[in-house]
């Protein structure tokens, strides 16, 4: 962006103090991880400012996770893994002062099936030796003190991952947060942006309190991202909110499961780990949902109950409590980043599908790339990520 662009944002700014308009280098629609990872990556470039709909930063997607880092996700896929493996470095190793905490916390990952389901191991074993991520097949002895209440039936032989943890979420989403506000940024709450439209160099962006100006917005509105498109008069990408719950089942007194894995089925598609002396099971559901503030339904609190009942020797007496939360997703699976081809300075970041949270690093650092006209970052080049992949444009 060169010398014009600056000119005419200083332009902008002179009017916008006239006309209290508030005004920024970069408007961030949406204060999910989306929104504040690529706040604090275009805060070094630039003012930031981010608009929440909802009283709290973080109070849809985001807050609803599973808190899961692992190196693979759907089956292997390659594009996935790149994007995991270009955030690990800043989720094992954030900036100093970025967090008081770690960010990942080590938890053995293991991937079951009964006797008559195997070849669904080997399958993936292959798959994810192709991305080269580290797995090896254990039984017996090791299975049953790695999860001593599995069931017999998956007892049999079990496939372990490596480098799986615990994720941090609210760590991690705080300290964008708190970057962000400490580069000058703002993050406003109850902003639900209501209108866009574009003048000859900016956006003008209206929410029920303010009106705001800026060259680049940024839609991460996440389920409400072809919302926001349809209130500039952008074709949409067709994002399909698919809801997903978790219920966290209590243990009977004297249990400690805070040592066992996270298991994944691969046939059924469920997955539980301990959290908090509990444990955290989803059934796996992905139902199509409009863009809403979604609440679990009994059929699947009731299939989550029934899968942990089928996995281990574990009885399910008390639900402690549930939740559920839309994992947002184009066709092909893949994530949505960069301008929109019909109109100047509106740049996409959505589609995060179930893989947001892990994959955040990463993205925060395409979008700051790709909106300062720098391409992709070069250790995502260096491993095949093109911008094809991950363009508005596949899917218009
Ligand atoms: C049950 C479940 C488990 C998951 N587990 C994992 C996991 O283990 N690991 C992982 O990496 N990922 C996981 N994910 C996925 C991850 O949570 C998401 O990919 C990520 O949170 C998406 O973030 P986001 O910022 O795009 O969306 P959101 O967090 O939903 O943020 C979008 C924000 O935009 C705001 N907004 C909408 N419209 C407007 C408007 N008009 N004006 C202003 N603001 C607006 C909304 O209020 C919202 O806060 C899981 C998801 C679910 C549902």
């Amino acid at each position: 962006m060169g010398i014009g662009w600056q000119k005419s944002l200083i332009l902008d700014q002179i009017q916008a103090v006239n006309s209290k308009v508030k005004t920024a280098d970069f408007i961030i629609i949406g204060g999910g991880i989306a929104g504040a990872s690529a706040g604090f990556e275009l805060c070094k470039h630039g003012r930031v400012i981010i608009l929440e709909k909802e009283g709290q930063a973080g109070y849809h997607t985001t807050g609803r996770s599973s808190a899961i880092f692992q190196k693979s996700y759907n089956n292997g896929d390659p594009l996935l893994n790149i994007l995991v493996r270009t955030s690990e470095d800043f989720l094992r190793r954030p900036p100093e002062g970025f967090t008081g905490q770690p960010l990942l916390k080590p938890r053995p990952l293991i991937y079951i099936a009964t006797a008559e389901n195997q070849d669904s191991l080997d399958s993936l074993h292959r798959k994810l030796s192709d991305i080269d991520v580290k797995t090896h097949f254990v039984s017996g002895e090791e299975t049953r003190q790695l999860l001593p209440v599995l069931a017999r039936k998956y007892q049999g032989r079990i496939l372990r991952e490596q480098g799986a943890a615990d994720m941090d979420v609210t760590a991690l989403h705080q300290g964008y947060l708190r970057a962000i506000k400490s580069a000058g940024g703002d993050i406003i709450t109850r902003a639900g942006v209501t209108g866009l439209a574009r003048t000859e160099n900016h956006w003008q962006v209206t929410t029920a309190k303010n009106n705001y100006r800026t060259p680049v917005v940024i839609n991460a509105a996440g389920a409400w991202v072809d919302q926001v498109a349809e209130m500039a008069n952008i074709s949409p990408i067709h994002i399909q909110p698919l809801r997903r719950t978790v219920i966290m089942v209590a243990l009977p007194k004297g249990t400690c499961p805070d040592g066992w894995p996270l298991v994944m089925d691969t046939v059924e598609g469920y997955y539980f780990k301990p959290e908090q002396g509990k444990i955290l099971m989803t059934p796996g559901d992905e139902k199509l949902m409009p863009p809403s503030d979604v609440q679990p339904e009994e059929i699947d609190i009731a299939y989550g109950a029934h899968f942990l009942e089928t996995a281990t020797r574990l009885k399910v007496d008390k639900i402690d409590h549930s939740w559920a939360g839309l994992r947002n997703q184009v066709a092909d699976g893949h994530p949505v980043v960069g301008f929109d081809p019909e109109a100047t300075g509106f740049f996409w970041l959505a589609g995060q599908g179930g893989f947001g949270i892990k994959t955040a690093p990463a993205m925060g650092r395409i979008t700051a790339s790709l909106i300062m006209g720098k391409g992709l970052p070069q250790d995502m080049l260096d491993l095949g990520l093109t911008e094809d992949q991950i363009s508005v444009k596949r899917i218009k």
